[in-house]
């Protein structure tokens, strides 16, 4: 049977690898035994040396590159990663889940993108990992693995309640009877067989909950886990100093993310006549009537609709994500584009509260509570700013429509030519945006890419 930390690298004896084996003078050493299994895996692409890890370190890196690749690459292929699904790969697996754990709860926020993309890699790496072992060992790993993580026969449901909480699982996807999960065949027969009259409450067992529950289940805890340990670190380093290779991998991660992520992004549009999507300084030049007449400030009804509504949305995604419209479905965050908040915090907010203050009454001088309300439509729940932590307690509110404004805010709205042509404030900038810099007016392009590349910093 595959080792058990080859699934969960947290069980005991993963440990026990890393404690044994992981020496961090090591990690950037060449490793021949880790060479020898990927090269000799016989599914693996060798064609390109780049593909092979050469140490622990390279392992670490590779683990989520695989990840987001995975995810990105229309044209991935999965040879090129092949030896992460080899057993033989479990020790040098081990040692480099403990190592990315170090380097990015030393080097990173807990709510970074780096960790979320590692938790998020866990998960995967988890799923199909088990998905390419044999049935029976497949069963067997599972219910040993969980034997280890839920220690007592009946679980309730509030045993999973921090999965619940940060909805890696919903409760309608788990069987409960009084509150108890059940997982077990013979107990689900015993519980609810007379309930079935005309088929076989074990058939209707493999149908409800079978093994799928069991790996979500699994899959999920190690995913939290893996969270929890991480933030044990996080509380530990603040007391010990962090080796020197350690912080060496956390930049070398970062760095591969934010490659990738500039590579895959489709935030990072191009431009055209329909208008000029890539990310760059807010041009206010280009900003249509109804939006410089509420930078201006507001002083009739709806003032506080034009601020936290219009002027926040347009003024967000203007300036972190203008082709917002082009890519609609994608699940996006401010953090993505703007990972530390320096262009939320430095350059948007300053302009809304600006804008805010440039009302009459200024808005937060008779309604402070307003702050809040704009954290919120940025995605950051109900707080005084944004912080990345409480990224995601809101979503992030997409721009008005201009049929929306004539409606709810009819006296911003002042159209002129180009307003015939559009049906949002943010196709308007957009095309004025292109139009200048077809023009040679507005930043330039090296500028721009400054900009972005702070923003990722
Ligand atoms: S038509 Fe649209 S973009 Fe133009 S001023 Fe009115 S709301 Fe704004």
């Amino acid at each position: 049977m595959v080792l058990l930390s080859f699934i969960n690298p947290l069980s005991q004896e993963g440990q026990e690898i890393v404690k044994e084996k992981g020496d961090l003078n090591n990690v950037f050493t060449s490793n021949e035994d880790l060479i020898n299994i990927v090269t000799y895996d016989k599914r693996q692409n060798i064609s390109d040396d780049s593909l092979i890890p050469l140490s622990y370190g390279d392992l670490s890196i590779k683990r989520i590159q695989w990840y987001i690749e995975r995810k990105n690459n229309k044209d991935f292929n999965n040879d090129d990663f092949s030896y992460l699904f080899n057993e033989d790969i479990t020790e040098a697996d081990a040692i480099s889940f403990h190592l990315i754990s170090q380097s990015l709860a030393t080097n990173f926020n807990l709510n970074s993108r780096e960790v979320k993309l590692f938790i998020e890699s866990q998960g995967k790496l988890v799923e199909e990992r088990l998905l390419r072992l044999m049935v029976h060992e497949r069963k067997e790993i599972v219910n040993k693995i969980l034997s280890q993580l839920i220690v007592q026969d009946n679980i309730n449901w509030t045993y999973l309640k921090e999965l619940v909480a940060t909805k890696k699982i919903s409760l309608t996807s788990l069987v409960l009877d009084n509150g108890n999960i059940i997982l077990n065949k013979d107990d689900f027969i015993n519980r609810f067989g007379d309930k079935f009259k005309d088929r076989a409450p074990d058939r209707m067992y493999d149908i409800i909950i079978g093994d799928n529950i069991k790996e979500l289940i699994l899959t999920k805890m190690i995913m939290q886990n893996t969270e929890n340990y991480l933030e044990r670190i996080k509380e530990m380093s603040s007391t010990i100093e962090v080796h020197p290779a350690i912080a060496e991998l956390g930049e070398m991660i970062a760095t591969m993310i934010s490659e990738l992520s500039t590579k895959y992004s489709s935030f990072y549009g191009t431009g055209g006549p329909g208008g000029d999507m890539e990310i760059g300084k807010l041009i206010k030049k280009a900003f249509p009537p109804c939006i410089t007449n509420t930078v201006d400030g507001v002083s009739s009804g709806g003032r506080n609709d034009a601020i936290v509504l219009l002027l926040t949305s347009f003024v967000s995604y203007a300036r972190l994500y203008p082709g917002i419209f082009r890519n609609e479905g994608v699940d996006v965050k401010v953090s993505d584009i703007d990972s530390n908040l320096n262009v939320t915090l430095n350059e948007i907010l300053p302009l809304i509260y600006e804008a805010a203050d440039n009302c009459s009454p200024p808005l937060f001088d008779d309604q402070p509570q307003e702050k809040i309300n704009i954290t919120s439509k940025l995605g950051f729940g109900m707080h005084n700013t944004p912080e990345l932590e409480h990224e995601g307690e809101t979503t992030w509110y997409t721009p008005m429509s201009c049929e929306k404004i004539k409606m709810h805010l009819p006296q911003l709205c002042k159209p002129d030519k180009l307003c015939e042509k559009i049906g949002n404030p943010l196709s308007y900038y957009s095309i004025v945006k292109w139009q200048m810099k077809k023009d040679g007016e507005g930043e330039s392009e090296e500028e721009n890419k400054e900009e972005n590349a702070q923003s990722e910093e």
